[in-house]
């Protein structure tokens, strides 16, 4: 008793001190709540455990997940397709560039039938040409800017004229 209670060895009874029996019960209430506090911490953790369980929902179609706690989606499908989603519009923009890019390279093989062609920039804008895109560009000593859409490469020779040219290797 006296290592449940702590105090109040059981032969050092003084005038005024609780019966035994009242003794009996202040220890069994003292171990009761003790056990209550424990019950009520175990319970808190169990209901914590709980509530963050049932927080835990698929990042895509909302599905509650079971399972390892860094786990997102409930499926590899969701997984995909939450991804698609957020880089859709990165994947959009650089569809476009590429589209456009890819589109110049095809009006500048089109135009360069000699490997070496002078052509007017109508003969370019009216394909749709897009002057904005192109994936590198040379400068000579001279100073002149070759600018390429891949391998097709092209010079504005003036204001109106273009050197069309093809890159030999990279
Ligand atoms: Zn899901």
């Amino acid at each position: 008793m006296f290592l449940l209670t702590g105090y109040w060895p059981i032969n050092d009874t003084k005038v005024g001190d609780p019966e035994p029996q009242t003794r009996m019960l202040i220890d069994y209430f003292r171990l009761f709540s003790f056990v209550n506090v424990c019950k009520r911490i175990f319970l808190l953790l169990i209901w914590a455990e709980m509530a963050e369980n049932s927080q835990k929902t698929c990042l895509e179609c909302g599905t509650r997940i079971t399972g390892r706690v860094d786990k997102k989606f409930c499926s590899d499908q969701c997984r995909i397709a939450y991804n698609n989603k957020l880089n859709s519009d990165e994947t959009k923009y650089m569809r476009n560039v590429m589209n456009a890019l890819r589109k110049n390279r095809r009006i500048l093989i089109e135009l360069n039938t000699t490997g070496k062609t002078r052509v007017c920039r109508e003969r370019l804008a009216e394909r749709g040409f897009d002057f904005g895109f192109f994936t590198s560009t040379y400068t000579t000593k001279e100073g002149a800017v070759y600018k390429y859409c891949f391998e097709q490469g092209y010079l504005e020779v003036d204001r109106n004229f273009f050197l069309l040219v093809v890159k030999k290797e990279m």
